[in-house]
């Protein structure tokens, strides 16, 4: 935006037509009619200039039923529909079993989509991993000390790769927004994981890979408050419940912090993007050498940096350790060999998956694998 202010203007109106303002942007205010065609300017502009959508496209919208994913789904069919693109498109929502969460949220979404005539999928943890979040997350976290978060993200970037590809996706589209993507940004900075392309910008680094969806965000430019204004200005029945988890992860600190930097300094979060977006088309470079060890899983065949896959291995170790609480350990099996000696304590938890593999030294660090990075969706 960068309109001149009229100078009858007063402090409260519109400066394009006068009308009771709704938002003060960096240029000025704007009223409801206005902002709302800013807004949406603003995302179709970004979906061109990164050709986020092309023209036969079949869309996975990544949506938890949050205003983030409901903005994204309805802008999303709007571009298609403005465009006259043949392009298809389906919400997929992924259930991590959070209770008094996501229940909500998913009611809402339903009705969402079929207010706007989208179809809707769904996939969940209880039925892909034989767990909720809610039931696998004390069993993971005594000896790891992993949070939720973790769990959560890794799951669900994996059903998100995987249930995308069952229905044909050629893409996944995001609702990360400005805030989501500087926490990312800062998050992956302060944990030294260098290799930060084929997680974050506008598009994923994946360019092309027969075992991912490209994912792509277009509210990569719309400011956390923006999204949240235009959602309640075009009437979206959003529940705005917080994950009960999200106060536990890393995120939520830098989120805090950010927030506090912005308050005092207004621009810190859009020079992070910036000096991000400066940096990308190095750091995509960089990413293109490791396409080539993108390998598969032998368990489940979907795309591994290693023999196994992070889903699997995490899947792995809870399995085990819902052995060992049922019983198994204190009467026999455990003691006397099996786990103290064999599976638990050398193989897959100490060394294997969760110190050394999955988390440090693999998918994660490298980006490749696993595209996305917010913490409450991926
Ligand atoms: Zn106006
Ligand atoms: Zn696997």
């Amino acid at each position: 935006m960068s309109r001149p202010i009229n100078k009858t203007n007063n402090k409260t109106n519109c400066q394009i037509c006068q009308q009771p303002a709704v938002m003060e942007l960096q240029h000025g205010l704007l009223c409801k009619n206005h902002f709302i065609a800013y807004f949406e300017d603003k995302v179709f502009k970004t979906i061109n200039k990164y050709k986020l959508i092309r023209r036969n496209d079949r869309l996975c919208v990544a949506a938890s039923g949050g205003k983030d994913s409901l903005t994204v789904l309805f802008l999303a069919k709007k571009y298609c529909e403005n465009y006259s693109l043949p392009a298809s498109l389906f919400a997929l929502v992924i259930d991590e079993g959070i209770e008094r969460y996501r229940a909500k949220t998913i009611m809402g979404l339903k009705k969402f989509c079929r207010d706007h005539k989208i179809p809707l999928k769904r996939a969940s943890f209880k039925k892909e991993f034989k767990k909720t979040l809610d039931e696998a997350y004390p069993l993971i976290n005594k000896d790891s000390k992993k949070k939720p978060c973790n769990i959560c993200g890794t799951w669900r970037r994996y059903l998100l790769n995987k249930y995308s590809k069952k229905y044909g996706a050629t893409k996944i589209i995001t609702g990360h927004n400005l805030d989501d993507e500087a926490q990312a940004i800062v998050m992956n900075l302060f944990k030294a994981n260098t290799k930060l392309a084929g997680r974050l910008g506008p598009i994923s680094g994946i360019k092309e890979h027969e075992l991912f969806a490209q994912r792509v965000k277009p509210l990569y430019f719309c400011p956390e408050k923006e999204v949240k204004l235009y959602s309640v200005l075009k009437g979206f029945e959003i529940n705005f419940v917080e994950c009960p988890y999200s106060r536990e992860g890393y995120r939520y600190q830098i989120q805090e912090m950010l927030n506090d930097f912005e308050a005092k300094f207004k621009g810190t979060k859009q020079g992070i993007i910036n000096s991000f977006l400066a940096l990308l088309p190095k750091l995509e470079a960089d990413d293109l050498n490791d396409l080539e060890q993108i390998k598969q899983c032998s368990r489940c065949g979907e795309a591994a940096n290693q023999e196994i896959c992070n889903a699997c291995k995490l899947t792995a170790v809870i399995k085990n350790k819902d052995v060992v609480n049922k019983g198994v350990v204190n009467k026999g099996v455990v003691n006397k060999g099996v786990v103290n000696k064999g599976v638990v304590n050398k193989g897959v938890v100490n060394k294997g998956v969760v110190n050394k593999g999955v988390v440090n030294k693999g998918v994660v660090n490298k980006g490749v694998v696993f595209p996305s990075g917010k913490g409450n969706w991926n």
